[in-house]
C-alpha cells in the first residue's frame, strides 16, 4: 500500500517569495512522523524555483503540476507539455480538477489526451472526480463520478490515483458527512478495479474544504488514502498542522 499522501494545491495564488517561505518552513516543521508523502503543485511558473528550493534542502516532499497540455503535432502556443513538466523537476500531475473542467471546459475528450500525454511521459497521475451540487441534489453523484472515471479504462494502474472532490465542497467550508465521503470512496475503489482490470487497492484522496480542524477525522477513514487541500494548503502553518497531526492506519 502506498504512503498517505497530502497534496498542496496553490491554485492560481502565490509568489516567489511565497513559495520559497512555505518551503523553508515546511522544512522546519514538518515532522514526518506517520507514514506520509507531501505533494507541492504551485502555479507552473514557480515549479522550477520550488525544485531548486526543495533539492537543494534534499526535502521529502513531491512536487507536481496543477495541469499539463497535452502532446500535439500543431504549434501549441503557451502549452506546457509532460516532457517539460519532467525538465522541471515534477513527478506529479493533477488532471480533472473541476476548476479546469468548468473554466476551462475540460471534457473527457480533452482529459483523456492529458492522461495519455502524461502517462507517456511516466508522470504520476492524481485524477479528480466530483460531483456538482445539482447532481448531488437529484441523486446522480454516483453515476457521474462513473462517467468521469470511464476514460481511465487501459491506463497503467501505478500510475493513477484519484482524488474525489466534490465541487460543492471546494471552496465553501462545507464537507460531506465522514460517512458519506466513506460511501463514496468505497464506490470510487469498486469502480476502478473493474475499469483498470485489477485486484490493486487504488490511492484515492479527499479533496474538499479540508481544514486544520476535520483533516485528522477524515484521514482516520480506511478509504480515505490522502487529502487533496486547497486553500488551507497556502498558510504554511496550516499545512504543516494538518501533516503533523493526522493519524494514519496501518
Ligand atoms: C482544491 O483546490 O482541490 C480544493 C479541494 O480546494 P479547498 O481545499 O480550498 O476546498
Amino acid at each position: 500500500m502506498n504512503n498517505f499522501k497530502i497534496i498542496a494545491n496553490w491554485k492560481m495564488n502565490g509568489s516567489k517569495e511565497e513559495v520559497k517561505s512555505w518551503i523553508n518552513f515546511f522544512k522546519d516543521n514538518v515532522e514526518h512522523k506517520n507514514h506520509s508523502d507531501c505533494f507541492f503543485c504551485p502555479p507552473a511558473c514557480y515549479l522550477n524555483n520550488a525544485n531548486e528550493i526543495i533539492s537543494s534542502y534534499n526535502l521529502k516532499l513531491n512536487l507536481g503540476s496543477q495541469d499539463l497540455d497535452p502532446d500535439s503535432d500543431n504549434p501549441s502556443t503557451g502549452g506546457i507539455n509532460g516532457k517539460m513538466l519532467k525538465d522541471l523537476g515534477c513527478d506529479y500531475v493533477l488532471i480533472g480538477h473541476s476548476e479546469r473542467r468548468s473554466l476551462f471546459s475540460e471534457d473527457e475528450e480533452v482529459l483523456l489526451k492529458k492522461l495519455t500525454s502524461a502517462v507517456k511521459h511516466e508522470l504520476k497521475v492524481i485524477y479528480c472526480v466530483g460531483e456538482t451540487k445539482e447532481q448531488k441534489e437529484r441523486g446522480l453523484a454516483t453515476e457521474a463520478i462513473k462517467i468521469q472515471l470511464k476514460i481511465l479504462k487501459g491506463l497503467p494502474v501505478d500510475l493513477i490515483s484519484v482524488a474525489y472532490e466534490p465541487v460543492w465542497s471546494i471552496g465553501q467550508g462545507i464537507t460531506p458527512s465522514l460517512d458519506s465521503i466513506d460511501e463514496m470512496h468505497q464506490i470510487i475503489k469498486d469502480e476502478l478495479k473493474s475499469i483498470l482490470n485489477t485486484e490493486e487497492n487504488i490511492a484515492i484522496s479527499y479533496g474538499g474544504s479540508v481544514s486544520v480542524d476535520n483533516a485528522a477525522s477524515i484521514s482516520l477513514l480506511n478509504s480515505v488514502d490522502g487529502l487533496l487541500i486547497g486553500g488551507a494548503s497556502l498558510n504554511p502553518e496550516s499545512f504543516s498542522k494538518v501533516v503533523n497531526n493526522i493519524t494514519i492506519q496501518d
